[in-house]
This record gives structure tokens, sequence and C-alpha cells, in this order.
């Protein structure tokens, strides 16, 4: 049996016919950067997020960029985020000229420790970007109480948690901007680069629209300098058919990770992921955790059985070379630290058998006797 890590091919055959319609219809359309498919998109994801605005962009990186540039934060503020994130949430915060803030994370769930944000704010301090990793919504409710009583906005990096709720509520109803990326490993993907911003304010999202696309609303009208960062056509049609399962492709995840956590309790050095009472998390990676630094024998060990898994993040940002002139000491985000040489990623999609799991699981049980 080999196992791969991800596995978009199933997903796609699955699917074949309306996508094969759908990149046929964009192409006839003849417009290609925007259209009538990416408006529709940004219709429809509005509506899936419970908000009243989407705006279609280039990547979630972008994404979170503009929603920075949106809320006019840049020179000389500050953005607390996670410590144990992807680069691309602190690359954006950087690109504005805002200093990113890391705070450590909570060993549990891996998401920003909500006790660690109040020691970070200074009076330069514009905003919090929780982000929602694996698919696991971040606590939101203490985010909320500081960020009001700091005068704060809230930015969510919600590019790993397509349709998660917080107390039964859409993730991105709690934040002032919700960023996702469509890249397409992500729960809902694309065939390229996209992403989202999605807001209930109406002059963010006119100003995130107009920055994606030079700084104007109609042609040649450039009210300001902007950027380039505009969603494809194809890639508007392509997520139009791949929405109307996203609720279902979740659903099954969530069970997948039933199964997972059912056959690895009681194994002894294994921690399975904790879903907080107050989330559903879409379970966009399924993380364990390995004691007793087992961890890279354990993945050697399923690679050699042709299982393939993922580290994420293998090094947590503070600690990685680009923010090396940062000085970071292991004893600055201790959490983040030690579960960076801890966690591992199983092979997690709605493609991925129940066999397959089980095969995976006993080849974990395996390796720990070993
Ligand atoms: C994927 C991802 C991003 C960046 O999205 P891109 O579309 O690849 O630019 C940002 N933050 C997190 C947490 C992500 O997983």
């Amino acid at each position: 049996m080999n196992i791969p890590f991800i596995d978009l091919k199933k997903q796609y055959f699955s699917i074949k016919d309306e996508i094969d319609t759908a990149v046929s219809e964009a192409i006839n359309s003849f417009s290609f950067v925007g259209g009538e498919f990416v408006n529709k998109f940004e219709t429809e994801f509005a509506k899936y997020c419970n908000m009243e605005y989407c705006v279609g962009v280039g990547n979630g990186t972008d994404a979170l960029f503009l929603a920075i540039k949106a809320l006019d934060i840049g020179q000389g503020d500050e953005i607390i985020t996670a410590a144990n994130t992807f680069i691309g949430t602190s690359e954006a915060i950087t690109r504005t000229g805002a200093k990113v803030k890391f705070a450590d994370i909570d060993p549990e769930t891996y998401n920003i420790d909500v006790r660690k944000i109040e020691n970070s704010i200074t009076p330069s301090t514009k905003a919090i970007m929780p982000v929602h990793l694996y698919g696991q919504p971040s606590d939101m409710d203490p985010i909320i109480e500081i960020a009001k009583y700091y005068n704060l906005k809230i930015i969510s990096d919600a590019c790993q948690s397509h349709g998660s709720f917080y107390k039964k509520i859409p993730i991105s109803e709690l934040a002032d901007i919700t960023c996702f990326s469509f890249y397409p490993g992500k729960n809902l993907g694309a065939y390229g680069d996209a992403g989202a911003i999605v807001t209930n304010n109406k002059e963010w999202a006119l100003k995130a629209r107009m920055l994606a696309n030079h700084g104007r609303r109609e042609k040649y009208n450039h009210e300001f300098e902007g950027f380039n960062s505009r969603m494809d056509n194809l890639q508007g049609a392509i997520l139009n058919v791949k929405l109307q399962y996203l609720d279902d492709w979740n659903g099954i995840r969530q069970s997948k990770a039933s199964l997972y956590n059912k056959l690895l309790t009681d194994v002894d050095e294994i921690i399975t992921p904790v879903e907080t009472k107050d989330v559903k998390s879409v379970y966009h990676l399924y993380v364990i955790r390995v004691k007793n630094q087992k961890r890279d024998f354990i993945r050697q060990y399923l690679k050699s059985n042709e299982i393939f898994t993922g580290i994420h993040y293998p090094v947590a940002l503070p600690f990685t070379p680009a923010y090396k002139h940062l000085n970071y000491n292991k004893k600055d985000f201790p959490e983040a630290y030690r579960a960076s040489g801890e966690i591992l990623s199983l092979p997690m999609y709605p493609e991925l058998g129940d066999e397959s799991i089980s095969f995976i699981t006993e080849k974990i049980k395996d390796a720990i006797k070993n």
C-alpha cells in the first residue's frame, strides 16, 4: 500500500466532468483575469461565510497583506501573531512595513496562546492576527475581549480553516477581516494560486479590491498606486464547482479524524489532536504529537512502509533563518519550540480510505514497539 500525504488526483476524478465543463466555459468566456466566474464565486463564498463582502485576490499571502493595507496599518505599527504558522502570515505583515510580534502557542491546540497576547501589546500595536491552524479556530472570545479593550483590529488567517466554527459561529464573523488561501492543497483548493478577503465592512472591501487592482475602480482611473493581485476566472470557475462539496468534504475529514483518534487511543507515546469543546475543526491537517524523541523514527518507519507524512512546521517561525536577525531564544517561545520537535502530520484528505487509516495506525504501533 502506497499512501501519499495528499492526493489531489482522486478528488479531481470524483468531479472530473463538472470541473472540465467549468474550465471549458471559463476559457470560452475569454475573460481571464477576473470575470463572471470570479464574481459568482465572490457572491457564493461571502454567502458561505455568512458575510457581506468577498474580494477574490491572487493568493492567501496577498489576502493577508491587502487586508492589513485596507485597514491602513503599516510603517511604525505592530501586529501580534502566532509563533507556529506558515511564513505567509508574517511575510504579509512585514511587507506592509509593520512589525511582526510573535506570541507563543498553546501546547494543546497549537494556536496562539491567548494568555501571551497582552504581554506583547505596546502603544504601536494595531492588530491581532490569529491563525486558525490545522483547521481549528483559535480561542476567539478572549482575543475579541483583548482587541476591544486595547482598540485593536482582528485580521484572521483562515487559510487552513475554510468552513470551521467557533461556538457554532462561522469563523469569518469573529474578525474585522478574514483571509483565505485557495492553494491547491487547502480544504478548498484551486488549480493554481488564489485567495480571498471576507468582511462586513464595505469601505475595507472596496479598498482591498482597489489595492488589488492598481488602485482603481474602473479602467485607467487610478485613485492611488496599488498592486496586481487578482483572481483568475479559471480559478473562480473551479472554485465554484468545489465550493458545493466543501461541507461534505469537511464532514468526511472530521470522520477520518475520529477514526484516527479511536485507533490511536491508548497508544502511550502518541497524543492525538485536541479539539476543544468550543470549536468545530475542519482538519486541514491531522497532527499528532509524539513523545520521547520518537517522532523522526516513526516518520522514517512510516516512509519505509510507503506512508508519507509532513511536519507543520519543522522549525517554528521565529527560529527560521529568515528571522535570525531578530535574535530569538528558545526560551522566548518554549511551546512552539517544543512542538516543532514532536508534531507529525498524518495523511488527511476526504479520499483517504478507512483501510489506509487502519494500516497507518498499525504501522505507528509497530514502530513504537520496535
Ligand atoms: C497557505 C497559508 C498561507 C498562504 O497562502 P498562499 O495562498 O500560499 O499564499 C498563509 N497562512 C497559512 C496559515 C497558510 O496555511
